[in-house]
């Protein structure tokens, strides 16, 4: 009999909830992963550099695994019928995995787990991407909170109160499933190829987390950890990050919070992944031009600092936080395009890319979320440059043909693109 651990986004044998626990509580305990279709098959940029990123670090555990006389189990398809096949070849005792929230991911568990049960297999499940998850943070009254400000502050409490233990494997007393290496898929195989894109390394950066607060808001500085796909994909432990953060500095450690905050958020309402958290919002008459959404994607719309930010996110996979808010704004509210365009485009490109945090910014700079931005403050291009990247570094950086003739004129004039916005997004509010 063996048992599985099955890997999904805590690509990582560290610190690991699930995996420790299957190795303590089983004997043969054999990791498993699964590049799941319904995934890949809906991506269309075939050298997406999450999927290679994730092909290298399945590749890295399994030498890791090497050394404790293991390997991982690696498999491409549907994640049911994988487990159909898996019911047949092995007999299996447990599958242990960590929690996902993602509504896919719930729907899909839950099939899984019902499954396994009809064969009398345990499907246990633990809490490992996140601090606190659920109701974990909660009102006196259990209510989950749907403004940021007091979940943190409740958060926090609870961290100070209980703070995360660590959880390391014993490399001599581990429960491995013994096996020489297994073969592991191509990217190729499953109709992928390799990306130039840089993924940002794997540390924990001391000296730029104890300035965060001073330049996480300038996007010439290297102010932020990037540490966003380790994030991700789990090849960091959260926990071990709060911790350090919370020595280090507390507007660093606040910026995790809100991507607990955002998963907390997405896990009570999974319809926001469609709909305004505030359904009056949805009332709005987007203008939806398909010209203007191009000029925003290449980065063309004649204002330097949304056209730097779009040719950073393009060129890397990456931007910058202040720029993500700004280019949002534009679109929302200077071109009056639905922000689910603009999510879906981020979706698409970003190496960090998080359903709850990107559909929680999304809806913050829309005006349409949880702790939304006002809809009547439209963020002003020119004075957001002069007070983020005053001596145009940025800007130049990105949009090098900046000042010159070659370079378009604004595509649309801020004071009527602003007066636009307040007017159509006051009466669709209104009626
Ligand atoms: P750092 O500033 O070093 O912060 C460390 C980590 O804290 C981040 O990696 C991230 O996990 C978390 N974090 C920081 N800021 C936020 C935030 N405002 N909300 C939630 N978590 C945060 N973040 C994503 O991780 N994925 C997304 O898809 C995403 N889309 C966004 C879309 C918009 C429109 C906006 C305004 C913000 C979005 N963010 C998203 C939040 C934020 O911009 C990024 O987390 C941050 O820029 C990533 O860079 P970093 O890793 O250097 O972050």
């Amino acid at each position: 009999k063996i048992s599985l651990f099955w890997f999904r986004r805590d690509l990582r044998l560290e610190d690991n909830t699930g995996l420790y626990y299957a190795n303590m509580q089983e004997k043969n305990v054999l990791p498993l992963f699964i590049f799941d279709r319904n995934i890949l098959d809906e991506l269309e940029d075939k050298k997406d550099a999450r999927v290679s990123f994730i092909h290298t670090q399945i590749k890295n555990i399994s030498s890791k695994l090497e050394g404790y006389g293991s390997s991982v189990l690696v498999k491409y398809g549907k994640p049911l019928e994988i487990f159909r096949g898996l019911c047949e070849e092995y007999d299996i005792q447990n599958v242990y995995t960590n929690r996902d929230y993602e509504p896919y991911a719930r729907d899909r568990d839950e099939a899984i787990k019902n499954h396994l049960k009809d064969r009398g297999i345990q499907f246990l499940d633990f809490k490992d991407q996140v601090i606190f998850e659920k109701e974990e943070v909660v009102s006196g009254s259990g209510e989950f909170y749907k403004v940021f400000t007091p979940y943190s502050r409740v958060w926090l409490e609870k961290f100070k109160n209980t703070p995360p233990q660590l959880l390391i494997l014993d490399k001599k007393k581990n429960n491995f499933y013994q096996t020489p290496p297994l073969p592991i898929p191509s990217l190729e195989d499953m109709g992928f190829e390799k990306t130039e894109i840089e993924i940002p390394p794997l540390e924990i950066n001391k000296p730029l987390i104890q300035k965060y607060d001073t330049n996480r808001n300038f996007p010439s500085l290297k102010g932020t950890t990037r540490l966003g796909i380790h994030l991700r994909f789990g090849t960091i432990s959260v926990r071990k990050l709060a911790l350090e953060a919370a020595d280090l500095n507390s507007t660093y450690l606040n910026e995790l919070i809100w991507r607990e905050f955002y998963m907390m958020i997405l896990y009570h309402n999974p319809e926001v992944v469609h709909k305004a958290f505030k359904p009056q919002y949805d009332r709005i008459p987007w203008r939806n031009s398909e010209e203007d959404f191009q000029k925003w994607c290449e980065g063309m719309t004649g204002y330097p600092i949304v056209d730097a930010g779009m040719r950073e996110l393009n060129a890397t996979g990456f931007m910058h936080n202040r720029v993500r808010m700004i280019v949002a704004s534009f679109l929302t509210k200077h071109l009056l395009i639905d922000w689910r365009w603009g999510e879906a485009y981020f979706a698409k490109k970003l190496l960090d890319f998080e359903l709850s945090s990107n559909n929680g910014g999304w809806q913050w700079a829309a005006g349409t979320g949880t702790d939304a931005q006002p809809y009547f403050r439209v963020f002003n291009p020119q004075s957001q440059t002069e007070k983020f990247d005053k001596e145009y570094k940025y800007i130049k950086k990105w949009v090098p043909e900046y000042g010159t003739d070659s370079y378009p004129k604004p595509m649309v004039d801020h004071k009527f693109a602003r007066e636009r916005a307040l007017e159509t997004y006051k009466s669709a509010l209104n009626t």
